[in-house]
C-alpha cells in the first residue's frame, strides 16, 4: 500500500469503508477494459422481493429481475457482462438450480443489460427470446450500433424464438406479454405479466392483490442525432409510436432497465422504491426531454 501523508481525521476517513460495503456487502465488481461504466452499476445488492413470484437479482444500478413459477424460472435482463457468476448465485440463493432456469427475456441488446446473458445461458440451458430486431444486433455481440459504433461489446448469446409484437410467453401458469416499444433502440422491448402483491416486499403495498407489473424498456436517447439521422432516417416516429406503447399498457408497478428511472433505489434496503411512477410519467417525461434535444439540435443547425 502506498504511504500517505494526512491528518487524523482525513487518514480516517481514508482507511473508513465506502457507505456501500458498510453492511458487509460485496465489493464493487470489476470495471471493463473497454468502456467505462458507473461503479453502482456493477454494484451487487442483496436481492429483494418485488411480488409473490418476482424478485430483483440486478445490481445498485442496473435492473435483472427473477420470476419463480411452478415449471421454473424467468430471468428478465442481467446488466453488465461482469455479473454473470453474481446472477447464478443470486438464482442459487433464492432456490433456482442452474437447470430450472427455463427462460431468458430482455429489453434491448446493449452490454448494460444483455451483457452476461451469453454466460447464464451457457451455465444454464436455458432458452433466450428476442425479436427479430433485437437478434441481429444480439448476434453481433453489440458491434455496429445505430449510435455507439463498437464502443459497447458484450459475448454473444443464442437467440431460440424471435417474437412479434404482443406475443404471450407461457411458463409455469405465468404469462409474459411482449410489447414493442421503439425508442432507445429501434428492437426495443416491454414486458408486462401479472403476478401478486404480498406483505414481505420493500415495495409499501399490502399482500394478497393481483398486481400487473410492467418492465419497461429504457426511453431516453444519449447523445443520439435525432434530425436527419442517416442511419436511422425515422427514428422520431419510432419514440412516438413507443411513447404511446408505453402508456397504453397495463401498469400497476412500473420497472425499468435502469432501476432509478422509474423511481427505485435498489441500495437501499429500507426504501427500495421510494418514488413509484405511472407508464404515463415515465412516457411523459421521456417524450418532454426528447422534444427539447430537439429543439437544442434544430437550434444548433440554424
Ligand atoms: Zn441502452
Amino acid at each position: 500500500m502506498p504511504s500517505i501523508r494526512c491528518s487524523a481525521l482525513a487518514c480516517a476517513l481514508l482507511v473508513a469503508a465506502p457507505p456501500s460495503l458498510a453492511a458487509g456487502a460485496e465489493p464493487v465488481l470489476p470495471p471493463s477494459q473497454a468502456y467505462q461504466t458507473r461503479d453502482s452499476w456493477r454494484q451487487p445488492v442483496p436481492p429483494f422481493r418485488i411480488a409473490e413470484r418476482t424478485w430483483y437479482i440486478g445490481t445498485a444500478g442496473l435492473s435483472a429481475l427473477l420470476v419463480k413459477t411452478e415449471a421454473g424460472a424467468v430471468l428478465i435482463d442481467g446488466g453488465m457482462p461482469q455479473a454473470a457468476d453474481m446472477l447464478l448465485r443470486r438464482m442459487a440463493d433464492l432456490g433456482v438450480a442452474p437447470g430450472e432456469l427455463k427462460l431468458i427475456l430482455h429489453s434491448h441488446a446493449h452490454a448494460d443489460h444483455a451483457g452476461p446473458l451469453a454466460a447464464v445461458q451457457r451455465a444454464t440451458g436455458a432458452r433466450l427470446l428476442s425479436n427479430a430486431e433485437s437478434a441481429v444486433l444480439l448476434a453481433r455481440g453489440g458491434s455496429n450500433d445505430l449510435h455507439f459504433g463498437d464502443g459497447m461489446l458484450y459475448p454473444v448469446p443464442r437467440v431460440d424464438r424471435l417474437l412479434m409484437d404482443g406475443e404471450v410467453v407461457e411458463l409455469g401458469g405465468m404469462r409474459f406479454t411482449v410489447h414493442f416499444t421503439p425508442a432507445h433502440t429501434p428492437g426495443s422491448m416491454s414486458w408486462t405479466w401479472e403476478d401478486n402483491s404480498t406483505d414481505e416486499t420493500r415495495t409499501g403495498q399490502r399482500g394478497g392483490k393481483p398486481l400487473r407489473i410492467a418492465y419497461v424498456d429504457s426511453v431516453s436517447a444519449p447523445g443520439y442525432e435525432l434530425i436527419e439521422n442517416p442511419r436511422y432516417p425515422r427514428i422520431v416516429d419510432d419514440y412516438r409510436r413507443g411513447f404511446a406503447a408505453v402508456r397504453a399498457l397495463p401498469c400497476d408497478l412500473l420497472l425499468t432497465p435502469h432501476p432509478d428511472a422509474s423511481g427505485w433505489a435498489p441500495a437501499d434496503p429500507a426504501a427500495s422504491h421510494p418514488s413509484p411512477m405511472t407508464c404515463d410519467a415515465y412516457a411523459e417525461r421521456a417524450e418532454r426531454a426528447l422534444d427539447a434535444q430537439i429543439e437544442k439540435q434544430r437550434e444548433a443547425r440554424r
